[in-house]
């Protein structure tokens, strides 16, 4: 049997695992299967060249039996529905996983934002709010940056959406330059959440995080940042690669001029003092924990029997297919799941949606300590369903969030 790969229907299974184990009432799991509104747009952006592009995107909106939808926006020629559609679901799961009084949602346009301008990108951000405006709003369906957007694009998506409104609406958009609203220490917070799970996770195994070494897919928001937090706790980061390929140096690298020199070549290959890799290879490398931060389906079955690190943290969402999971499971690496591991972007997102909602804005001390609380509690809460179930860490996580939706629906009378 060929290895499923369409992250979609990598949601459904794991959704379907959890619902035998939780023993889950057949209509919950059935609807919870599918997304309970999906949108397609296409729409017009003119190009610097006078020409009009047509372009096409998406809005998933997974399950708000716990609250608004809440789910980034992703930019990315291989962008499709089925990935929107998983992205949505495991953002259900997230929200749930960490205790939010949120549901799950997820956007996407097809597009290469390598190849656009930045007004390009403006035109497109905007087009892209005009189409999809009706069906978000701060108590609907609340927007964030994911692969290939930042704060910036969102800045562009809130002043839109409030033209759409004739007033300023903050709170629809999450991740947000600090100046239009949005949260300290909204930038670093998916990264500095799976730093806080890793902690915890190296406690339970008795790894010192105080010299271990850390291999990252990825130097984005994600993956750059989680190296410069792990450095800060001590640890060595010994390899880095982006989609262009990686860098190696058993004696560690330096992960604030690696992001220097990225800026300044659009790479980190090529870095002075380190040895080429390809991304394949940085997955394998001898290393305490690894942590992927780019895209899906990176860790299968081709290459799960060769990971040597002891950790994999997913700040990345679905880097690893089911297949994979059983193998590492086995070989008794020890997973961070990424509904676990990443939720600390949206647990920021939503502490910046409770602030524009009171107009009221917290230091960055107070971020920091309460993300801490949440996410070493849903560390907590997870760890125990492993401990107790014999469950590898993604089912426990899953079992623990399927739980919290299904009642939610229940108590709502939905089934
Ligand atoms: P980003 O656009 O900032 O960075 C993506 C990085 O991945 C870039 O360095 C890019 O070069 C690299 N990349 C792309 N293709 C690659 C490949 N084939 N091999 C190796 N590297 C590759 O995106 P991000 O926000 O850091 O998101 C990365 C992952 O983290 C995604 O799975 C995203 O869904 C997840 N995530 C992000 C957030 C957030 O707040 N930004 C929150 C939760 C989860």
């Amino acid at each position: 049997m060929t290895e499923e790969l369409n992250p979609f229907k990598i949601a459904q299974e794991q959704l379907d695992v959890a619902a035998k184990l939780l023993k889950l009432d057949p209509a919950v799991h059935n609807l919870l299967r599918e997304p309970k509104r999906v949108l397609e747009v296409t729409f017009p952006v003119r190009m610097d060249n006078d020409q009009v592009k047509i372009f096409k995107g998406f809005r998933v909106q997974y399950n708000d039996a716990r609250g608004p939808y809440k789910g980034g926006i992703r930019f990315h020629p291989q962008e499709t529905i089925d990935t929107v559609k998983a992205l949505a679901a495991w953002m259900t799961w997230k929200t749930a996983c960490v205790d939010l009084p949120l549901g799950g949602g997820k956007g996407g346009v097809v597009c290469n934002p390598k190849e656009m301008s930045r007004r390009e990108l403006e035109r497109l951000s905007r087009a892209y709010i005009d189409a999809i405006g009706t069906v978000i709003g701060p108590e609907l369906d609340i927007p964030a940056p994911d692969v290939y957007t930042d704060a910036q694009i969102m800045a562009w998506m809130v002043d839109e959406f409030s033209k759409i409104r004739g007033h300023n609406v903050p709170a629809v958009i999450t991740g947000k330059p600090i100046a239009l609203g949005g949260s300290q220490g909204r930038g670093d917070a998916t990264a500095r959440g799976a730093a806080y799970t890793i902690r915890e996770a190296t406690k339970r195994l008795n790894i010192p995080l105080r010299g271990s070494s850390i291999a990252i897919q990825g130097y984005g928001n994600a993956g750059s940042n989680t190296a410069v937090i792990l450095h800060e706790m001590g640890a060595r980061i010994i390899a880095v690669s982006d989609s262009k390929g990686g860098i190696l140096n058993e004696n560690g690298l330096d992960s604030n001029a690696i992001i220097q020199h990225k800026h300044k070549t659009g790479s980190v290959v090529g870095f002075p003092g380190a040895k080429t890799i390809t991304n394949e290879s940085l997955l394998e490398e001898q290393c305490d924990i690894l942590v992927p931060a780019a895209l899906e389906n990176v860790i299968t079955t081709k290459n799960a029997s060769r990971i040597k690190a002891k950790i994999v943290a997913e700040a990345a969402n679905g880097p690893t297919t089911p297949e994979a999971d059983d193998i590492l499971f086995k070989n008794k690496v020890f997973h961070i799941p990424d509904l676990l591991c990443n939720a600390g972007g949206v647990t920021a997102s939503y502490f910046e949606w409770v602030q524009n909602a009171y107009g009221f804005y917290w230091p960055v001390e107070e971020v920091y300590d309460r993300l801490d609380k949440i996410m070493t509690k849903a560390f907590n809460d997870v760890y125990a369903i492993h401990v107790k179930q014999n469950v590898n860490m993604r089912m426990a996580a899953y079992m623990l969030s399927v739980q919290r939706v299904a009642e939610a629906m229940q108590l709502r009378g939905w089934v």
